[in-house]
């Protein structure tokens, strides 16, 4: 599988030059298993927007000549929280004919998926509702616990603690390689004791990459203790409970500038002891190439 980032940003986007090297765009990862043209799409953050302008051929500079084709993907919301969904609308594939969007995200007690969508992206909060765009799009709820084939590829569904709605993690198995996706997890009170949910650790166990929420510093979370997240330390904790190979920190938060994020990752290092063997901090335009069970950075801040 080829991951490439290009939203990494929680909670809310953010631009200025404290944000230039990881960039500010919410959720969203492209994952292209190899020898296929399927399309995984991991939320549907600020990310998208660049994501859609890559789809099209141009660079991160937006250099090259636009090509205008209608793309086919799979999408895996985690949960319906602005910084995960608000990016659909700037998607240029979204409104263009022939494009096709399966979207799968968690099932809604009171509603269809859709009609969730739509409460969210209609009048007046937005000018256009989902089923406005030229786009073949589809919303299909999922429970935890579910299993998705597509070809060669697996994809394994787990529900994660957070706040707000039922949030789902994903773990994508492909090309001898697998990857875990949780973007948002709200960390126990007493998180120091290093309790990690049955379900989290059954999602993660053994995986080759887990992308994992990094938002807070200790200090942070004490003030925000049931703000859906977690500290950096408990991702870390998750990836070594859960026996993962590489760990890339994610969902950056909106106040963290690049210095603090590599503050963040020097901190996690340290911590590691040598137990997990490749740990990242996600920033825009980052590629991993995961393959045969090795983990390979091919792009560097
Ligand atoms: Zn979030
Ligand atoms: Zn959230």
């Amino acid at each position: 599988m080829k991951v490439t980032f290009f939203g990494v940003r929680g909670s809310c986007p953010v631009s200025g030059p404290a944000f230039s090297r990881y960039g500010g765009n919410t959720a969203c990862v492209l994952v292209e298993p190899h020898d296929s043209d399927s399309k995984i799409i991991l939320d549907l953050g600020t990310g998208l927007h660049p994501l859609g302008d890559h789809l099209d051929g141009l660079d991160w500079q937006l250099n090259g000549i636009r090509e205008l084709n209608p793309v086919t993907a799979k999408v895996l919301v985690t949960h319906l929280h602005w910084d995960h969904i608000q990016g659909l609308p700037f998607f240029p594939q979204a409104n263009r004919e022939g494009s096709k969007l399966e979207i799968y995200g968690p099932i809604q007690d009171d509603s269809s998926l859709v009609h969730t969508y739509h409460r969210f992206m209609s009048p007046p909060f937005f000018p256009v509702g989902v089923w406005d765009l030229k786009a073949s799009i589809s919303l299909h709820g999922l429970h935890g616990g579910e299993t998705m084939t597509d070809g060669d590829t697996t994809i394994k569904v787990g529900v994660i603690p957070h706040q707000g709605g039922l949030t789902l993690g994903y773990r994508i198995e492909s090309d001898f390689s697998s990857l875990v996706y949780i973007s948002d997890h709200q960390a126990p009170s007493n998180w120091e004791s290093g309790i990690v949910s049955d379900s989290v650790i059954e999602l993660c166990k053994d995986c080759d990459l887990l992308i994992h929420d990094a938002q807070y510093t200790r200090d942070e979370f004490d003030q925000k203790t049931d703000w859906g997240h977690c500290t950096y330390d408990y991702a870390l904790m998750v990836a070594k409970a859960s026996n993962a190979k590489a760990l890339a920190l994610f969902h950056h938060d909106p106040y963290h500038s690049d210095e603090q994020i590599d503050q963040i990752l020097s901190s996690v290092i340290d911590q590691n002891h040598g137990k997990i063997n490749k740990i990242y901090a996600a920033f825009e335009g980052m590629t991993v190439d995961l393959r045969q069970h090795s983990t390979i950075l091919t792009t560097s801040p």
